[in-house]
């Protein structure tokens, strides 16, 4: 191969940018020009890519966000669409492509190689939702962002004895609001898996009260079985003890600079794909396993969902008391 392109696609994540940079260092190291597609998906039927030389991608390192941005796109899921993406690639002379993106966007990467493309996914999402990986890319700025919340919320819950409604990001997977209540020593955590109703929560925020706690923090993912705001109504006319505040950290858990960790997790999965496609990996995606970096299939990534270890709810529950 003597040029390849990557993308960044879905949902952003702290640390695509470390990707990009790896990927266009390490195609450099190899001899291969690396184009970057702007706008994932929509950029590639449009032709919107240019060769990234070194400089492009000199003191992206430490920035949130993507400098390619991203975005969603619907005609690649079309018929038009799949022939209009082998179209632009051909002009451009692309012989391979690296996705860097959510199980969206590597669905997307699928569809690639399932058009004859060679395509190797790097999983970047901060739900922590992709099959196959320790870790995707964002997650652990998300949750170093989240902490840094719950820190501070609970400074001022402690001060007027509130009880504070925290609601993360993770609309299927509450990998955000479980760690976060972990870490954060939340007294209790919501997640669309573990099922909690508002009784049990209102029960368990009382019980904190009666027990003297100056405050509490109750964690909820997106995805639980209830709007957040229908939770705070309830528990107001609860008259728990405490007084109920809700926070709704939304998209401040998508910026910011990537911690060391995702700087090294993306460099490192960014450099091994690049490597893994000039030596024939296809249709497969880098994931972080241990302590290495393996291929698995795309398919299986794709199709797969990873649940979060039971013993994480225990552990939350046991240190909540
Ligand atoms: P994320 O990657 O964060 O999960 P999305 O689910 O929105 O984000 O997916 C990002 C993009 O990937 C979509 O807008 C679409 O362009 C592309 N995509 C998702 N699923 C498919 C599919 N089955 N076939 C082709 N492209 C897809």
């Amino acid at each position: 191969m003597k040029r390849i392109a990557v993308m960044t696609s879905g949902g952003d994540a702290p640390g695509m940018n470390a990707a990009i940079r790896a990927v266009v260092r390490a195609g450099m190291d190899r001899n291969v020009e690396v184009y970057g597609i702007r706008q994932a998906y929509a950029g590639l039927l449009a032709g919107d890519m240019e060769l990234l030389t070194s400089r492009e991608v000199s003191g992206i390192l430490q920035r949130g966000g993507t400098i390619l941005q991203t975005a969603r796109n619907e005609e690649f899921k079309t018929p038009q669409g799949h022939k209009k993406a082998l179209r632009r690639l051909n002009e451009h002379g692309i012989e391979g492509v690296v996705v860097v993106g959510g199980d969206g966007s590597l669905r997307g990467a699928l569809q690639l190689h399932k058009l004859g493309v060679p395509v190797v996914g790097v999983p970047a999402s901060i739900d922590n939702d992709i099959w196959g990986t320790d870790m995707s890319i964002g997650v652990d700025t998300a949750l170093n962002t989240i902490l840094d919340a719950i820190d501070r919320l609970r400074d001022t819950a402690t001060s007027h004895n509130r009880a504070f409604l925290i609601e993360v990001m993770g609309r299927d997977c509450g990998y955000l609001a479980l760690m976060g209540g972990i870490l954060g020593g939340a007294e209790i955590v919501i997640t669309p898996e573990n099922g909690i109703t508002m009784e049990e929560i209102a029960a368990s925020l009382e019980d904190s009260y009666v027990r003297g706690k100056t405050h509490a923090i109750a964690m909820i993912a997106e995805g639980a079985p209830y709007p957040v705001t229908d939770l705070a109504k309830f528990l107001e006319q609860k008259h728990i003890g405490f007084e109920i505040r809700l926070t709704i950290l939304g998209h401040t858990q998508r910026g910011g600079s990537p911690t060391a960790f995702d700087r090294l997790l993306a460099t490192r999965l960014g450099v091994h794909a690049v490597n893994g496609l000039l030596e024939g990996e296809n249709g497969s995606m880098v994931a972080q396993v241990g302590r290495e970096q393996k291929f698995l299939p795309l398919v299986d990534c794709t199709s797969k969902t990873r649940a979060i270890s039971t013993q994480y709810f225990e552990l939350a529950k046991m240190l909540s008391r």
